[in-house]
């Protein structure tokens, strides 16, 4: 028994240390006190003999340090050197690119959450509130979306006028070049409020906002550049398209093989280098109608006429519509969601230096430039146009289940239905969560890399998921195109969203993990790094800090994550008060847990991990699950911990909890070196999973708070268009809520009323009627009934149409008669 007890006093108190990160000196002492104290309390002379032996000869050598860096550290820096895969150009762009936020707090096992709660609450200035209540809310009340996606193919030549006198293609740019300089989040609000009434709309406006020529110009163009194109692109005088994507170079941008080679050419009588371009360019948003065109090529000078490189590397121009061999003009067609969107081509077009962006010094820079500002614009463009239209399907699909009935009941009742929407309810106030902590990231002036690929690509899966359920629920009024559906379009662009900026597989396969597991782990870069320090000396010294701060942050990963698995992440101290303190600790235990299995997969696996996207993806999936709940939570206070809001919170949380345990199980489950997949098995789930999804009632909660007016309900909607304007179905029928709502228990009266057989007419009305002549309702009850009935009829009904209506103004036939005619 003796030596049992100082055998756990010995493990209890290296435990304690490893729990708490004491350092190496800290843990010795403390080890070898408790070994000596309860050894000798518990009269065990021998085994606290032979433990002190073992404790000393693992101390001693790693408290010496010159002995260590020596016998150690030395020959380990040369294992890792020759293990470590050489990074392409390319990787370590992206790597470096960027900087790591709250992020790399998540990634540490041990997250300080006052890091994250001491960020200032984001909030719009007052000038872009008062761009929000004006000039957006006109533009939502012009859109007419049948109008653009079926009878034009094109945003009406008013709403063109209205965006570019208003500047809202100069969101980004600073006043002092005429634009509006807003925050990333009234940015992002814009982008919402829009997308609510058109994805068209929201198209068109945030692809100048985001990476192009104004982002590039900004960064790194000359001051003539920006002066020149800034305020014209500020008022919409010149419309940009960024060109990256060819035929041959979809995901794989790198490889694009459009050309540029630098010669001399005699222009207007003077001799003029600058080079010949060829390039076939498809998928280019706004190219049907740009007036400057940014684009990327392979840059080359085979006669050094810039100096001794010939292969200058990625390259990035600004060339004005009328370049002479420039073609534009066809448009491609993105699932009837028409936003202009086309090829570009050009053979042998010359073009003078002058038009690289930012002059003949950045030749061969074009990579890092847009690696560099990718993940702004990401950060806002794809996450707030999805949150846009989650927010809308909260107003929309919650106020119609409540309306439309069917067996007697009001739709939202069915449990089948309170399942989908618990989904839009949950999945809205995540995604709202996420899109706003991302955008108050680029306000802090981070350039989010990896947040961005998490926004982008969490923001539109759950737009597609919530797509599916308004769908769903909407029934044959989803299904049927017209002016009246407020859904189809939405739900059909949905892949467009999932395609675009880093397509969704890639996103989360490579790129999530990816760069996270580098960029946020606290050692890897580093000790990457440490490799090309030149002086051998300190080399050593670093890789052997490095080494020894690694280890004893893998040895406490491990013991924290037992831990907090052994006790169900019940104990210890955290963030949050009575009610959100459990949350904390439960994201503290999957920060262990993630940073554990992150050092276990890259240091078994190594280089190999990068091909093993299916394990790669699902620790991004950790990561990200992590940030969103912590975006939830720090919205959650900024807000002044709503008690209205917990249900959505909590389903939301325990929502992303069960997702990181299912991620994290799949990962360890399918490591293919067993011992050690059977090992981390142990340290994270000793008890097995015993997370749950959100519970039925938990949804039932949520449900029920989409589907009524409330202060919860309203923050869900924030930035959705709702003005009971001609154009604005949702906003009239969410005006009626109230209404319908009021009706319910008058019509559970009348309903049974109906039951007893005493009114002898057939049709609704003609028994309403009867019922207010008998006395089972009075004058306002009736007319209550009466006026809701006919108002909600407009909100069940559909479009028809002549079959001429529906039929192409021109038909394919007709197309190739005119070509042939031409
Ligand atoms: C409507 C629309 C507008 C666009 N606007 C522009 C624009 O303005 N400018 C511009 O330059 N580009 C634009 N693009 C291009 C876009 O941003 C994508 O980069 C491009 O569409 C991806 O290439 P791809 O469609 O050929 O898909 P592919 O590259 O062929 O990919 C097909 C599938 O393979 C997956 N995949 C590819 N590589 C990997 C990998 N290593 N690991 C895992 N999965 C992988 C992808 O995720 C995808 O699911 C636009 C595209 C669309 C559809």
């Amino acid at each position: 028994m003796s030596v049992i007890l100082t055998l756990l006093a010995a493990l209890l108190a290296t435990g304690a240390c490893a729990y708490h990160r004491t350092s190496l000196r800290t843990w010795a002492i403390a080890t070898i006190a408790t070994t000596l104290v309860v050894g000798l309390l518990v009269h065990a002379p021998w085994t606290t003999a032979i433990l002190l032996i073992i404790e000393a000869a693992i101390a001693l050598p790693l408290l010496l340090v010159d002995f260590r860096r020596r016998q150690i550290s030395a020959p380990l820096l040369k294992l890792f050197a020759s293990v470590t895969p050489k990074l392409s150009e390319t990787e370590q762009t992206a790597l470096e690119a960027g900087t790591v936020g709250f992020e790399g707090e998540l990634f540490s096992g041990k997250p300080d959450w006052h890091e994250l709660l001491k960020q200032p609450k984001p909030e719009l200035s007052v000038e872009e509130q008062a761009f929000m209540d004006g000039p957006v809310e006109e533009l939502c009340s012009m859109i007419d979306d049948w109008q653009i996606t079926h009878e034009l193919a094109d945003l009406p030549p008013n709403v063109w006028e209205f965006i570019k006198k208003h500047k809202f293609f100069g969101m980004i740019i600073p006043k002092r070049y005429n634009g509006l300089e807003f925050s990333a989040l009234a940015h992002s609000a814009v982008l919402q409020k829009l997308a609510t009434m058109s994805a068209t709309v929201a198209s068109t406006v945030s692809v100048p906002n985001s990476l192009g020529p104004a982002e590039l110009l900004l960064h790194y163009g000359s001051e003539e550049q920006k002066n020149h194109y800034l305020p014209r692109l500020a008022v919409g005088e010149e419309i940009p398209c960024f060109a990256l994507t060819g035929p041959y170079a979809g995901s794989d941008a790198t490889s694009i093989p459009d050309v540029g080679i630098v010669c001399k050419q005699v222009v207007d009588g003077v001799e003029t280098i600058g080079f010949r371009l060829t390039f076939d360019k498809r998928y280019i948003t706004l190219a049907p109608v740009a007036t400057v065109i940014g684009l990327a090529f392979r840059m080359y000078d085979p006669e050094h006429l810039l100096g001794d490189k010939e292969d200058l590397g990625i390259t990035l121009a600004l060339l004005p519509r009328s370049t002479p061999g420039l073609q534009i003009g066809r448009r491609h067609f993105p699932l009837n969601v028409p936003f202009q969107n086309g090829p570009i081509h050009g053979k042998d077009v010359f073009v003078p230096m002058s038009t690289l962006i930012g002059g003949p010094q950045m030749a061969g820079h074009g990579w890092r430039m847009l690696v560099e500002v990718l993940s702004v614009g990401r950060a806002i463009s794809l996450p707030s146009n999805a949150t846009g239209a989650l927010r809308g399907a909260v107003a929309a699909v919650g106020a119609y289940a409540r309306m439309r009935k069917q067996f007697g009941l009001a739709i939202a009742r069915f449990e089948g239905v309170e399942e989908a929407l618990a989904r839009i309810g949950g999945l809205t106030y995540a995604t709202a969560a996420l899109s706003r902590a991302t955008a108050a990231a680029v306000d802090r002036g981070e350039k989010p890399s990896v947040p961005s690929a998490i926004a982008k690509y969490h923001a539109t899966e759950w737009g597609r998921q919530v797509a599916g359920d308004a769908m769903d629920v909407l029934g044959g009024k989803g299904v049927q195109l017209g002016p009246n559906n407020y859904a189809g379009r939405a739900w059909q662009g949905v892949p467009i969203a999932i395609t675009v900026e880093g397509a969704n597989i890639m996103t989360r396969s490579l790129m999530i993990f990816g760069q996270g597991a580098i960029r946020c782990h606290p050692y890897v870069l580093k000790e990457m790094q440490a490799l090309s320090i030149s002086d051998r000396d300190e080399q050593l010294k670093t890789f052997d800090r490095l080494l020894f701060g690694h280890l004893g942050f893998g040895v406490s990963n491990a013991v924290r994550s037992f831990a907090m698995g052994l006790t169900g992440s019940r104990i210890g101290e955290s963030a949050g008060d009575a009610y959100t303190r459990r949350y904390y600790r439960k994201l503290d235990r999957y920060s262990a847990a993630l940073a554990l299995c992150a050092d276990v997969f890259m240091g078994v696996l190594g280089g190999k991990l990068k091909f093993k996207e299916k394990l790669s993806a699902r620790l991004g999936d950790v990561l990200s699950y992590l940030y969103i709940a912590s975006s939830m939570l720090k919205r959650y206070e900024d807000t002044g911990r709503p008690e209205a809001d917990r249900p959505l919170l909590a389903w939301a949380f325990h929502q992303c909890v069960w997702n990181m345990q299912m991620a994290l199980d799949g990962a360890i489950r399918n490591f293919p070196v067993r011992p050690v997949s059977w090992l981390l098995r142990v340290l994270v789930f000793p008890f097995g999973r015993r997370e749950v999804p959100p519970s039925d009632r938990l949804g039932r909660r949520v449900a029920a708070l989409i589907t009524a007016p409330s202060e919860a309900r309203d923050r869900l909607m924030e930035w959705v268009y709702l003005t009971p304007t001609a154009n604005n179905t949702v906003g009239r029928m969410n005006a009626l809520l109230p209404d319908v709502i009021a009706a319910e228990p008058v019509d559970r009266k009348f309903g049974k009323a109906l039951k007893t057989g005493q009114f002898k007419s057939h049709d609704y009305l003609g028994q309403l009627a009867e019922a207010e002549q008998a006395g089972v309702l009075d004058a306002s009850e009736a007319a209550l009934l009466r006026r809701v009935r006919e108002a909600v009829f407009e909100f069940i009904s559909v479009d028809d149409f002549d079959s001429e209506e529906l039929r192409s103004a021109v038909t394919r036939g007709d197309k190739h008669k005119l070509a042939d005619a031409a």
